[in-house]
């Protein structure tokens, strides 16, 4: 029996992880990635529950601890850089968690696949034609080639959900904030602490994120008519626009966004499809559901793409069946997940003064909330 082919779009979190599972489960992977290779830092995410059991299976959870960020608290701060509040990292969370630059979780889940699977990089999809047998895929550098199965785990912007499910703007809701980040160059000034400056609207955060620090900015705004995530001039006025009159290290990073460039810039986008296959194509990842940077988007990734490989290895002749009960398991966790991410946008991004001072009231409860619930008897908890 020949073994099955199976094409991935995208070497993030899902498209490795994927390439991993499915080579143990006899099909021949291979990953397509667009970018020309594999990057360091980035911003931080998180593997947590679902995913941190996914990665003790494979064996990299030591690999994963090494390479993670140092921060156990967040801090409030106002205009001046006073404190106006602060929640330990562990209350958003549980204990097993790893937060981690995304580039250094796709680099640990590509290390991981590398051996099992035909990775090749600086390509992408430009045409996907199914029949019967197969997927006849064309590409916009290598020579056309024919798979079993493709999936895409291309992120946000998939190309494979454009070519098999139709356009961005179907299934891409913005969820009336945007983010921009930007890696600094100076070791953070505490390697244990994540600081949050806000006023209504708007937010500004530096992260530490090992070595160095990653600004990130969120603000509230609607969608702009024609919107380019690559238009870098753009993003650039956006933030110059949002940003006017902020305090504390604002006009500070501001200026560095001015000359960087390596800024990244996107609207904060949740994806909702009704379904995530077609024929012999399927989705996984942000690519069918992107719950945005205020879910758990590197933790349902993970999460999904063992499910799905899972799913495949249990009926491989039939892929309509193991997709049905990938997208019937994979929803369970993703709904939930996608109704908190207004909730999350409000709690760090407050719209107005009111909802500010009651979101930094909040946090200085947390600690009575945190004693209470060590009173409480697990059993009642
Ligand atoms: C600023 C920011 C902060 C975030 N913070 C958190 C957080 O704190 N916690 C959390 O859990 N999640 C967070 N997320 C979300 C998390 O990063 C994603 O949910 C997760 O990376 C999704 O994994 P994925 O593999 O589906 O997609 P991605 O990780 O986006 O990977 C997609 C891959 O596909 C490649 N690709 C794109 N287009 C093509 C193409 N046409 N052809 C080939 N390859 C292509 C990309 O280069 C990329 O490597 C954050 C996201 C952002 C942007």
């Amino acid at each position: 029996m020949t073994e099955r082919t199976v094409l991935i779009s995208g070497a993030g979190v899902a498209g490795p992880t994927l390439a991993y599972w499915l080579a143990r489960a006899g099909f021949r992977p291979t990953v397509v990635e667009r970018a020309a290779g594999l990057r360091s830092s980035g911003s931080p995410v998180d593997v947590r529950g679902p995913a941190a059991r996914v990665a003790d299976r494979m064996g990299i959870t030591a690999k994963l601890r090494e390479a993670s960020t140092d921060a156990t608290s967040l801090k409030f701060v106002d205009d001046a850089g006073r404190r106006t509040g602060r929640v330990p990292m562990s209350v958003l969370g549980s204990g097993t968690d790893i937060e981690l630059p995304r580039t250094d979780l796709a680099a640990i889940l590509h290390e991981a696949a590398r051996d099992d699977a035909e990775i090749v990089f600086h390509d992408s999809i430009t045409s996907l034609q199914q029949d019967g047998g197969g997927v006849d895929v064309t590409f916009e550098r290598g020579a056309p080639r024919r798979f079993d199965l493709v999936i895409g785990a291309d992120g946000l912007h998939s190309a494979v959900r454009r070519l098999a499910f139709g356009p961005e703007t179907a299934f891409v809701e913005h969820m009336g904030v945007y983010i921009a980040t930007l890696p600094l160059t100076e070791p953070p000034a505490d390697r244990t602490e994540l600081v949050m400056y806000n006023s209504p609207g708007r937010a500004v955060a530096v992260h530490p994120s090992r070595g160095h620090g990653i600004a990130a900015f969120m603000f509230r705004g609607d969608a702009v008519p024609g919107f380019d995530y690559r238009d870098t001039a753009l993003h650039k006025r956006m933030l110059a626009e949002a940003y006017e009159g902020a305090g504390w290290r604002v006009p500070e990073l501001l200026e560095r966004v001015r000359e960087a460039d390596d800024l990244y810039f996107d609207a904060v986008s949740r994806v909702r499809m009704d379904s995530w296959h077609a024929g012999r194509i399927v989705l996984a990842g942000d690519a069918a559901s992107s719950v945005s940077l205020f879910g758990d988007g590197s933790t349902l990734a993970m999460a999904g793409a063992y499910t799905l490989a899972t799913e495949l290895e249990r009926t491989p002749d039939d892929a309509a069946s193991a997709f049905r009960r990938y997208e019937e398991t994979h929803r369970k966790l993703v709904e939930p997940k996608q109704r908190n991410v207004s909730t999350a946008a409000a709690l760090l991004i407050p719209a107005t003064r009111r909802g500010l001072a009651a979101r930094n009231l909040g946090t200085r409860l947390v600690p009575l909330v945190s004693a209470a619930r060590r009173l409480v008897p697990a059993r009642a908890a």
